[in-house]
């Protein structure tokens, strides 16, 4: 079921869209069977469920963080995560930057923002976020800003989602119209999950992050 399931949604995306498999809370054996089919960019959003997987699993998997990640975590994961979708704060980035430079390593960030009518979701509010106008960034070489994710309301009002896709994307387009106009590597917008995917693509996204709809419904936690 789930080889079918990712080749049903894989032949769904523009080609420009990449997929996240999101493996939190799947068992080593179900993300296997994802990794068999030849899928190797894979989501979980806790450090020790990760850091875990990360141990038992093939060290081709390229593994993306994308749940609100504490700065006293970073260090378990700057080793080996290929991007961290989450970064809600300065601080993190520079912890992150911190423990990417003692792996020796450059890791991808992309800039969470606030685009949901809930309080509960993180990210930034302004844009651009203060912090990218300091010295202080520059000077972080171990880190890749490569583009932004937002996370829409869990609600079953589309054209709010979509709104929300929308405004996502007129951040994007500011910022690489703006800061980043010489950066070629921001180029990701990361939004669309099992729900709200199709809506996304429309709306701009070059990346989705799906779980329910490859591995079918997560127990509640
Ligand atoms: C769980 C999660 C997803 C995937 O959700 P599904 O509805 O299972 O597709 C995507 N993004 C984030 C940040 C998540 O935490």
């Amino acid at each position: 079921m789930i080889a079918e399931n990712l080749k049903r949604i894989l032949s769904e995306l523009a080609p420009v869209v990449k997929l996240v498999v999101v493996s939190k809370t799947r068992s080593e054996a179900e993300i296997s069977e994802a990794y068999e089919t030849g899928h190797r960019i894979f989501g979980e959003n806790r450090v020790p469920e990760l850091t875990a997987k990360q141990e038992n699993l093939p060290d081709d998997i390229k593994w993306h963080f994308i749940g609100h990640l504490q700065t006293n975590k970073v260090k378990y994961i700057a080793p080996f995560v290929s991007c961290i979708h989450s970064i809600d704060s300065f601080k993190l980035l520079k912890e992150i930057n911190k423990r990417a430079r003692s792996a020796d390593r450059v890791i991808d960030c992309l800039l969470q923002f606030h685009i949901a009518d809930e309080s509960a979701k993180f990210g930034f509010e302004e844009v651009p976020p203060e912090f990218l106008k300091t010295s202080a960034f520059e000077e972080l070489k171990n880190v890749r800003v490569c583009g932004v994710m937002g996370m829409a309301t869990f609600t079953d009002n589309e054209s709010q989602v979509r709104e929300e896709f929308k405004a996502l994307k007129s951040i994007f387009d500011q910022l690489k119209n703006g800061f980043f106009a010489a950066r070629p590597e921001f180029r990701e917008i990361s939004m669309g999950m099992s729900g709200d995917y199709r809506i996304a693509m429309e709306e701009g996204s070059t990346m989705v992050r799906i779980g329910s709809d490859i591995f079918g419904p997560r127990e509640a936690l």
